[in-house]
């Protein structure tokens, strides 16, 4: 939920706010709606109400409990303007039989004021509180419009609105209160014959309540949405994602993707063992259990949807050149994305140096390329010469189109769109055939450091296996991870010494590079200066975003080659780069980094044999959020455990992007705590599709609007 309820008008900050307010220029209402995402009648009615208020009784003044919400009726006795120390205030006093209370505003509008004429019976909501001469006072209460009887109370609770920018609780009510009104002649969307045997009661009776409980309803159960009616509300969102999946592998199974066969042994054409025999390494358990997984996918006409996790450093390339070998042999094309040109430039120099050798074609393609080299990239491509094409995004640019593309490999996939990864097999269409042709596909394989728990990547990625390489190769040392406080830098400066005077060598990782002005981040630049400065002994190299590619690649190799003792740089070392000789990781600022890139940037050591370490340089001022996220980092090196814990300090909704699952989140439904509907909400759908498909799709497309786009994509 975001924004809170305030029973208060918002003044800017400082003592002057104190005092009369007066609002400025404002978006039009629909647009700051359409930023609470609320634009159609549906969107008002799923804005559920971040807690109650109970209105529907009326508690004596004698008999208020300092510091708990209540609701008093009293006549006014005085109103005036008070000086303090911190501006003017508005102070009323109201009596009913049992007692007087005070009223405080430190923040008014004009109206307040004539509201609370002596006389008037007003009736007023808030907390009471010890005021500072002795009594009780409510500090911005609500106050309603002068009431004549107790008649009027409501018979329900009052809900309170999440609001967004200058958008008034009461208006929202109303406008919601007609939305649900319109849901009077609603047929249930679901039919009843699988809703009552859950004890779930109808939908329509379900948001009523919700969003207008009765008084004496089950607070916790509404707070914790453990009441049947928010299981309802849960249920309709999950049975519709259920459809939706459901719909999306129908639209999938029809398209057809060429076998990839492993050529007869003794055949010419036969590349794996020649392979094999080419490794420096023999393949651990694990990935010659994924490799198996992966060699059966690609044997079948239904294109291969299958994720490879693995966490760092676990060897996902090297299976995945083994497919795009399988995909050679069976006489097509393999393509290999990955996100950043130092990974992709990476990605080619290692798989180059394994299938050269067998006489495999490559191709390198990236943006940044000179438009000759580039051309003649697109055309080896496009005729069919090259049999392996490895680049950036550059791949999936107009113009790319390939001869004969049996699998796309997308590495990092977390880090590409799901409109990136259709784009991948959209270029495998020939030149000139028409979009909505038959659809050929090519097989996808996707490599993940950034493990998904299993619970979410069965709901979110339906459509997509899971292999998981879940073995480091033999030989690797345990990273010690060690939390520092920044201004214990120089100690931790000679500590990069120390690991250079053997040998080794030393990242250090900085903050973005532009903006780190406004946001007080030691610049990557500065920083290489200083080191340089103060390790006169060692070479000291830079890498950051800004560079030119050929800028980072020469940095890069020295770095390779360890002509570069200590390489300074922004996050663009994040994924994927290999560097066994380097041990120390020293990430400045490490408060500002997200527990994924943590782990990732943390993966670059502890590649080689030698002891690895990662030095964690933290602002003291960190909230309490980034100090929870640097015990997790510094207790687990697991990245599934991590991820884990990721998830539960953000939610899935910011944990798996919109735009990385292609699938739209769930609002309401939680699926580690409500297992047991996410099952029946699996057999619902599955009975819904066979005895009203027409129904299910209704449900479906009013939960899940924009995957419709995302469907046809
Ligand atoms: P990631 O899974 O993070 O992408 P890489 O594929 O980059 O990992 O592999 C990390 C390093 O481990 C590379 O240097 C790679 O050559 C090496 N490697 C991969 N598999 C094995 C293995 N079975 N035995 C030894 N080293 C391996
Ligand atoms: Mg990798």
């Amino acid at each position: 939920m975001n924004g809170q309820a305030k029973a208060a008008p918002r003044a800017a900050t400082g003592p002057r706010a104190a005092g009369v307010l007066r609002t400025g220029k404002l978006a039009p209402l629909n647009e700051r709606l359409a930023k609470l995402g609320l634009v159609t009648d549906w969107d008002f009615i799923l804005h559920l109400p971040l807690r109650y208020e109970d209105e529907t009784r009326i508690d004596p003044i004698g008999m208020l409990t300092p510091n708990e919400p209540a609701q008093v009726q009293g006549e006014v006795l005085t109103c005036r303007m008070v000086e303090t120390g911190r501006g003017q205030q508005l102070v009323a006093e109201i009596r009913d039989d049992t007692g007087v209370l005070a009223l405080r505003f430190i923040h008014y509008y004009p109206g307040t004021q004539s509201n609370l004429k002596p006389g008037t019976v007003v009736r007023v909501f808030g907390e009471a509180r010890p005021a500072w001469g002795g009594g009780l006072e409510m500090i911005h209460p609500k106050v309603r419009k002068p009431v004549a009887s107790e008649e009027t109370l409501p018979s329900a609770l009052t809900p309170v609105y999440p609001l967004g920018e200058n958008i008034q609780q009461n208006w929202l009510r109303k406008r919601i209160a007609r939305a649900l009104m319109d849901l009077q002649g609603m047929e249930d969307p679901i039919p009843k014959a699988l809703t009552e045997p859950l004890g779930l009661p109808g939908l329509r009776a379900s948001l009523e309540y919700l969003h207008s409980p009765p008084p004496d309803a089950n607070a916790a159960a509404l707070s914790e949405r453990t009441d049947p009616h928010w299981q309802r509300l849960k249920f309709d969102e999950l049975v519709a994602q259920q459809i939706t999946l459901r719909e999306m592998r129908t639209l999938a199974a029809r398209d057809r993707a060429p076998e990839l066969i492993e050529p007869a042994p003794g055949s010419p054409a036969e590349l794996m063992p020649k392979f094999r025999a080419v490794l420096p390494f023999r393949l651990t358990g694990a990935q010659e259990r994924v490799w198996g997984e992966i060699e059966r996918d690609l044997a079948q006409s239904a294109p291969m949807h299958r994720l490879v996790q693995g966490d760092v450093g676990s060897g996902k390339t090297v299976v995945a050149a083994m497919a795009a070998l399988r995909a050679i042999e069976a006489g097509f094309q393999a393509a290999l994305m990955a996100p950043t040109e130092i990974l992709a430039e990476q990605h080619f120099r290692r798989i180059v140096s394994w299938l050269e050798p067998l006489g495999i074609r490559t191709v390198w393609l990236t943006g940044r390329q000179k438009t000759a080299e580039r051309r003649e990239a697109i055309e080896r491509i496009a005729s069919g010469e090259a049999q392996l094409a490895v680049g950036t995004h550059a791949l999936i640019q107009e113009g790319v189109a390939f001869a004969n593309l049996g699998l796309a490999i997308v590495d990092e996939q977390h880090r590409f769109g799901v409109a990136q990864r259709l784009a991948l097999s959209r270029a495998a269409r020939p030149a000139g055939e028409a979009d909505d042709a038959p659809a050929r596909k090519p097989h996808l394989l996707m490599l993940s450091a950034t493990p998904i728990p299993r619970t979410l990547a069965m709901s979110y990625l339906a459509d997509i296996d899971v292999s998981v390489i879940d073995e480091l190769p033999p030989g690797r040392s345990p990273i010690e991870t060690k939390l520092v406080r920044l201004d214990r830098r120089d100690a931790v400066v000679g500590v990069v010494k120390s690991t250079c005077a053997t040998c080794r060598q030393v990242y250090w990782v900085c903050p973005l590079i532009e903006e780190s002005e406004a946001l007080d981040l030691t610049p990557a630049v500065d920083c290489a200066a200083d080191l340089a400065a103060r390790l006169p002994d060692l070479k000291v190299g830079l890498l950051h975003g800004a560079m030119t590619s050929a800028e980072k690649e020469s940095v890069m190799s020295a770095f390779t080659n360890g002509e570069i003792n200590v390489l300074v740089s922004t996050t663009v070392i994040e994924v994927g780069v290999d560097v066994p000789n380097a041990t120390l990781m020293v990430i400045e600022h490490a408060e500002r980094f997200g527990l994924a890139q943590l782990h990732q940037l943390r993966g670059r050591v502890g590649r080689g044999a030698g002891r690895s370490a990662c030095v964690l340089l933290y602002d003291e001022r960190l909230s309490a959020v980034g100090r929870e996220r640097l015990r997790i980092i510094r207790e687990s090196t697991d990245g599934f455990e991590i991820a884990r814990r990721d998830l539960e300090l953000r939610g899935p909704g910011e944990f798996l992007g919109e735009a990385q699952s292609g699938m739209p989140m769930l609002r309401f439904a939680n699926l580690e705590t409500d297992g047991l509907l996410v099952e029946a909400a699996r057999d619902a759908a599955s009975r819904m599709l066979a005895e009203c498909p027409d129904a299910a799709l209704r449900l479906a497309r009013r939960w899940f609007r924009a995957r419709a786009d995302l469907l046809t994509a």
